[in-house]
């Protein structure tokens, strides 16, 4: 079957595109491998409605909601190629099933290249963030850590006080200038020269320092790098922007990409995302999408 919209990913975004054109009965196709962003964390906050949901329960609401449209079909796999054809775009998964429809909207994320701290893989999500936002709250004004990456570290630093007092870990990484110094002391910063070796501790969380100090925290917030999770993006010619934490989609304001027929929405598609900016785009993208099926481009 030639379906009117394939959508690759049925996460946040990937639900909220099928949406508005489930309504208008068309033919969805939603293919997704089933790693959300977020699935090392244990609640998702910050998305009205769904506060303190897990990621699971958001993405099986989504699911159940959308899934209730007759022409909305669902296949669990990988979009493994995608390409123009005829009217429109023709590809398959990695097990090989074939699929086919005119218009593509991308909905496949990132994944996040994380620091290589030992210790903070496995507290991803759970007591290691990028996001004060979604993660800050719970920790209770506790004492907060975050750790240099890069520059743009200098900016997590200068947020979290809000959300807890904070030492900066400078781990040789950046080195602050006077006026930065300064900005980070207006902020109450504290700042730590020394090394450090790898994340402790089990319920408490600790920073192990190379000299040998153990410095407790309530949670620690760290930038990660991100990178395309799919490369369909790149192989359908999209052109692709880079951001200061990693490469995304570049769309205009209906979240139409460089390629006609093509629309991006979420994570992949944006500097840094969220579960609500992902389910707005992802509306924006369906509609999109849908107009072109009346209208052409
Ligand atoms: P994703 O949720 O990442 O989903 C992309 C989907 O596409 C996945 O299911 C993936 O398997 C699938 N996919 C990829 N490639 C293919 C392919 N080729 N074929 C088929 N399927 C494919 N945001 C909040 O608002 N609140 C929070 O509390 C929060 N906590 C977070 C905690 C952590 C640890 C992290 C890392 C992120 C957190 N975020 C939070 C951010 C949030 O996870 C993302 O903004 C959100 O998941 C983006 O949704 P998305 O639909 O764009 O992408
Ligand atoms: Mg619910």
């Amino acid at each position: 079957m030639v379906y009117d919209v394939i959508i690759v990913g049925g996460s946040y975004a990937g639900l909220s595109a099928g949406l508005p054109l489930a309504r208008a009965r068309r033919k969805v196709l939603v293919v997704d491998a089933g790693l959300r962003r977020n699935r090392f964390a244990a609640t998702s906050h910050g998305f009205l409605t769904q506060d303190g949901s897990t990621p699971e329960e958001i993405a099986a609401d989504g699911r159940a909601q959308l899934m209730d449209y007759p022409t909305v079909d669902w296949l669990s796999g990988e979009v493994a190629e995608l390409a123009a054809s005829g009217e429109g775009f023709a590809g398959k998964l990695k097990d090989g099933t074939a699929i086919a429809g005119q218009r593509v909207i991308l909905a496949s994320g990132v994944r996040d290249e994380l620091p290589a701290l030992p210790g903070l893989a496995e507290r991803w999500g759970k007591q290691v963030f990028h996001c004060p936002y979604c993660h800050g709250y719970e920790l209770n004004q506790g004492q907060i850590g975050v750790l240099a990456t890069s520059a743009l570290s200098l900016h997590h630093a200068l947020m979290l006080p809000d959300w807890g007092p904070t030492t900066f870990f400078l781990n040789g990484v950046f080195e602050p200038n006077d006026a930065q110094r300064a900005q980070l002391a207006a902020r109450g910063v504290k700042i730590e020269t020394g090394l450090v070796e790898r994340l402790a501790g089990d319920a408490e969380l600790e920073m192990a320092m190379a000299d040998g100090r153990h410095i407790p925290l309530a949670g620690l917030f760290a930038l990660s790098r991100t990178e395309q999770t799919s490369p369909l993006a790149a192989q359908l010619g999209c052109a692709l922007e880079d951001g200061p934490m990693g490469r995304f989609i570049r769309t205009d304001e209906m979240r139409g990409t460089t390629v006609p027929g093509v629309w991006a929405c979420g994570d992949a598609a944006r500097q840094a995302g969220s579960v609500p900016l992902a389910v707005a785009d992802g509306n924006m993208a369906g509609v999109a999408a849908h107009r072109s099926l009346m209208f052409g481009f």
